[in-house]
């Protein structure tokens, strides 16, 4: 008859249990010197070798020719044990049996001595699940036990156990069991059931058992059924991993900032049936191992894996800087938060790989934005004060990374910055560097150029209407929000004078909220032009006040960072349309953006309204 392995090789004495010596040591001494707790605590996570710990202990306080703490396994008590014939030694899963009957069955038990053993030993395993009656019943219990019984309660949970518990046991934690420990064992025992085994697929079985032995057993159990000789393909396919190959495909494509490779790699692992949650879990550990590469001196002690692939690894981290891994980390990590949640995993993915390849998209336009609307208020508090616009304004537009409110603006203007904390809690410019000088992003340029070049326009010296005609709408943001209809799809780099139109527009949909808008005397800020919905019953909401509720809702919900930037909304009746950029609006999640853009709107403008996508 096959016996799964982790029975098989169930270790026998305290010795043979890897990864516990501080648990094995112990309780191997305190049977040698007879100095027993009538209640023992195990916990630990699955797998880490509690219940083999308790059954060793329950031969061996048994045991009629215990070996240095160890059982025998010879004697007629341990092969009664073992065979289940001796019936004094009690497992019972409390994830079954967890009501108070159960317990009170118990209690009347153990006062019974034992038939066979010296100790009567109750193994309680997922003791967690107890109900409170039950755990009540059992205290009276664990407080003062007949002299002839032992407990070993178990636990993966051990925060869920009731503090009066805590107090009556002897705890033991079982420690996640080192990669390597596996590793080696899982070795050892494939030589020993004449099965091949490489070490790098012994590896990645340990990795993903994370730190348990059963469940590293169980899947060399399921790689040995479909093969003799268990290679890295073949745990891939066991495990349901996709084949390790895509990770470094797509850590190519992330590094060239390549969306369309990145999505078609998703589709590929899609059809495949990879798991959205997995990969996750996977590109997550890819970039850890980059940043342990990036940090640390020896990162071969941190990273579980051969010599050969950890200087691959190495290879292809460095077509990342430390700067955008930890950024990686922080984009995956919210994505397998999202996945977790939503019907629509692979979408989440989608928006995660779109968000690693371009960062910027993410933090550096809401951070523009905000530029772009202090620099109007600028302008707007010296028309206020009648200064002559254009002289004033070019000292302060070209100085890219200082505080936003230039030295000449007016006292009015400076005060009411302090009432306006939106600001402060944009993104720094200063943060923003490392994307930059990251290679992934040199193929693009229209991020950096427009950037410096973005006092351009602003030199215009006659009049700010020349500032709005500088340039025909012919791409970029303008153009897509005049035609938000359309599904063209458009690769457009950023446009930054464009940008600055569109902002213009959406400036003058909104004359009611910036404060010297409502100036009269400016009739060419005020007029309405391009695409703003000018319709009765319905009014735009300004610039300013929609970056705010957009900001408001991505600090409700990460994942909404970047699917709001350049959108614009107006308000009719008591619902707010949003109205965006084509390509965002493909993978948003509609849910989340009503749910949250309609918290952050409420918080705002004081009032409850519907949120629809237009
Ligand atoms: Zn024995």
């Amino acid at each position: 008859m096959y016996r799964v392995l982790y029975r098989k090789w169930r270790p026998q004495v305290f010795a043979d249990v890897i990864g516990q010596p501080q648990v094995t040591k112990t309780l191997a001494y305190q049977i040698r010197e007879n100095r027993l707790a009538h209640a023992y605590l195990f916990t630990g996570s699955r797998g880490t070798g509690k219940t083999t710990c308790a059954k060793i202990f329950a031969k061996a306080v048994n045991c009629l020719h215990p070996v240095n703490g160890d059982p025998c396994n010879e004697c007629a008590i341990c092969k009664g044990i073992d065979s289940g014939t001796v019936l004094d030694i009690v497992e019972m899963d409390a994830a079954s049996n967890n009501g108070v009957d159960d317990i009170r069955l118990l209690r009347d038990e153990v006062n019974f001595t034992p038939s066979q053993a010296a100790y009567r030993v109750y193994i309680i395993d997922e003791v967690h699940m107890l109900s409170t009656p039950a755990f009540n019943a059992l205290l009276k219990t664990l407080e003062e036990p007949p002299e002839h019984v032992k407990f070993i309660l178990a636990t993966t949970e051990v925060h869920k156990l009731p503090a009066t518990i805590l107090s009556r046991c002897q705890r033991f934690d079982f420690r996640r069991i080192e990669p390597s420990c596996i590793a080696d064992r899982l070795v050892e025992i494939a030589k020993a059931e004449n099965a091949a085994l490489d070490y790098d697929a012994a590896v990645l079985i340990a990795r993903i058992a994370d730190g348990g032995m059963r469940d590293a057993l169980s899947l060399l159990d399921r790689c040995l059924s479909g093969a003799d000789n268990v290679t890295v393909d073949t745990v891939s396919a066991a495990a349901g991993l996709m084949n390790r190959e895509y990770l470094y495909d797509l850590m190519d494509a992330l590094a060239a900032g390549d969306t369309a490779r990145c999505l078609s790699i998703l589709d590929e692992l899609h059809k495949a049936s990879c798991d959205t949650e997995r990969l996750c879990v996977e590109l997550i550990d890819r970039f850890r191992s980059f940043l342990i590469i990036k940090t640390v001196a020896h990162p071969e002690n941190l990273i579980v894996g051969t010599a050969e692939e950890l200087e691959r690894l190495k290879a292809s981290a460095a077509a990342f800087t430390e700067e955008y891994v930890l950024y990686a980390l922080g984009v995956l990590a919210t994505a397998s938060e999202a996945i977790r949640r939503t019907q629509n995993r692979r979408i989440e993915a989608e928006m995660a790989l779109i968000r690693l390849c371009r960062p910027e998209t993410d933090v550096s336009v809401t951070a523009l934005t905000a530029r772009v609307a202090e620099l109007e208020r600028t302008l707007a508090a010296l028309r206020q004060n009648g200064l002559p616009a254009a002289p004033a304004v070019t000292p302060a537009v070209p100085a890219p990374q200082a505080s936003p409110v230039p030295q000449e603006k007016p006292a009015a203007a400076a005060s009411a910055d302090k009432d306006e904390p939106l600001f402060d809690d944009a993104p720094p410019f200063d943060d923003e560097p490392p994307f930059d000088d990251a290679p992934p992003f040199d193929d693009e340029p229209p991020f950096d150029g427009p950037f410096d070049a973005a006092p351009a326009p602003v030199k215009q010296p006659t009049s700010f209407a020349g500032f709005a005609v500088e340039k025909p709408a012919s791409g970029g943001f303008a153009a897509q929000f005049a035609n938000a209809g359309s599904d063209e799809p458009d690769d457009e780099p950023f446009d930054f004078e464009a940008f600055m139109k569109e902002h213009e527009n959406k400036k003058s949909e909104a004359p009611a909220v910036s404060p010297a808008a409502t100036q009269p005397s400016a009739p060419s800020f005020d007029e309405p032009r391009g695409a703003a919905p000018a319709d009765d019953g319905e009014s735009p909401i300004d610039a300013r006040t929609w970056t705010q509720i957009v900001l408001g809702a991505e600090k409700r919900f990460a994942p909404l960072i970047g699917q709001l930037t350049d959108s614009a909304a107006y308000i009719s009746g008591n619902v707010i349309h949003i109205r965006m950029e084509n390509r965002m609006k493909l993978f948003i999640n509609r849910d989340y953006l009503s749910k949250y853009v309609s918290e952050a709107a409420r918080e705002t403008l004081g009032k409850q309204y519907q949120i629809k996508l237009d």
